[in-house]
């Protein structure tokens, strides 16, 4: 953006009238200039417009991708896109597409956004604040006759909650086998997708390749407690995890507890029992923010007078790499060997297929993530994403940046998920200041 576009914005929005010369309750609050800064206030209006939208009978949320909330919530999205200018179109994924012309037409479009559904019962936040806030930087963009170099696209990805669906339509990754499974709300992909307004006959349409987008922008709240203890206020996302799931199964030997003497038994609990210890000594033994669960349990028979014949565990890892992951799972390997032999069980795993490969953002937008929240006095930390994103999705075809900010508690996906206006605000002008750089080819 050139500096005089600035200078004359400012002379104008200093008398309280916003760039169309109509005085609206939000320019008044409008700070143009080199600061150019979102609106605050219109950005808590819209988070609470759209929690109204899908409510269980307890009045919790209840937006589930594909269900009568998600549609009424979209439709009021559209509705807001189109009085910002944006003429949304719905792909054959389900995915919202606004766009907004740039001053050269030749370039490859910046796309932010996020996603409006939400888990059962979830929070108001979680995919909101970025959707709501990728329209304030469109609305900040407007009020102060902003024309990019660059076209933008704001997204709203269909059915993230449900496992990323509509970005990973847009990545190419979305099968005929994907688009048959059940979702949440009963329905199957393909018929909840028919319902939100796409074409699942059509869904190779929606597909972007590398090189079609020049940047992915998604704010999202932290949904962890890191930014809020630390008292930093902006999160600059250094990727998305990598998660492998094993199932382990300890076979020994199911006998009667009260005549088998101790000496003889093989229970298959008992080396469960320091299978669960193991893993999370090793997860510990090395540097770094690599996690490592055993979540899950069954055994049996199950009787209080039977020795567990068999175990069956869930294992789950978590990374930003790959290698490291495979590192860990070799060294629970080597001690589920120990294990086994001296507690006379066997221990097998099986590799689960749901497995998602690390995704790494972008380290130059990284940086300008950073140098952006700096410069707006804020405090940053790099860090990872222990859960999933559309923006992993993203991660395949284009530059992908995140930005965290604050989740009061480490709450989410739970009716409790809170984050202050103030922090939603920051990450919208870090988001916004960020558009600008990139559009400007830094
Ligand atoms: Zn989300």
């Amino acid at each position: 953006m050139k500096r005089r576009t600035f200078i004359r914005n400012t002379s104008v929005t200093a008398l309280g009238v916003s760039a169309f010369g109509i005085l609206d309750s939000y320019s008044k609050n409008l700070v143009v200039g080199p600061n150019l800064k979102v609106n605050e206030q219109r950005i808590a209006d819209r988070i609470a417009a759209l929690s109204k939208f899908g409510r269980d009978e307890k009045g919790h949320g209840y937006r589930v991708a594909f269900t009568n909330g998600d549609i009424e919530g979209r439709a009021w999205f559209m509705e807001q896109m189109k009085k910002a200018g944006l003429d949304p179109i719905i792909d054959a994924a389900g995915n919202i597409i606004g766009k907004r012309k740039g001053k050269n037409a030749a370039l490859k479009p910046i796309a932010f956004g996020s996603h409006i559904d939400m888990v059962p019962d979830g929070g108001n936040y979680d995919g909101p604040l970025g959707s709501i806030s990728a329209l304030e930087v469109i609305e900040v963009l407007n009020e102060n006759k902003i024309v990019t170099e660059h076209p933008l696209e704001v997204i709203i990805f269909s059915n993230e909650e449900g496992g990323t669906i509509g970005s990973m339509a847009m990545a190419g990754g979305l099968t005929k086998q994907g688009l048959l499974q059940k979702s949440q709300s009963g329905l199957t992909m393909a018929e909840g997708i028919k319902a939100i307004g796409g074409d699942p006959d059509k869904i190779q349409s929606c597909i972007r390749r590398q090189g079609d987008i020049h940047a992915w922008f998604e704010l999202h709240i932290e949904q962890g407690g890191i930014l809020e203890k630390e008292n930093l206020q902006i999160g600059v996302v250094e990727g998305i995890v990598g998660i492998a799931h094993w199932e382990v199964t300890v076979e020994g030997f199911a006998n009667h507890a009260g005549t088998t003497p101790m000496n003889m038994r093989q229970d298959s609990l008992i080396a469960a029992a320091k299978f669960v210890i193991a893993v999370n000594e090793v997860i510990n033994s090395v540097k770094g923010n690599q996690v490592g669960t055993v979540g899950k349990i069954a055994a049996t028979p199950n009787a209080y007078n039977v020795i567990p014949g068999k175990v069956v565990m869930g294992l789950e890892i978590r990374d930003l790499s790959a290698d490291k992951i495979e590192m860990l799972f070799k060294e629970i390997e080597k001690r589920a060997a120990e294990i086994s032999k001296s507690s006379k069980t066997t221990i097998k795993f099986i590799r689960q297929a749901n497995e998602s490969k690390p995704a790494l953002t972008d380290k130059k937008l990284q940086q300008i993530i950073n140098t952006s929240a700096k410069a707006l006095g804020l405090k940053t930390k790099f860090m990872q994403s222990g859960a999933g994103h559309d923006s992993q999705e993203i991660a395949r075809i284009a530059p992908v940046a995140m930005i965290f900010v604050p989740s009061v508690g480490g709450i989410s996906h739970s009716y409790k998920e809170f984050t202050k206006t103030a922090d939603m605000a920051n990450g919208a002008n870090v988001l916004l200041q960020t558009i600008l750089t990139v559009d400007k080819g830094n």
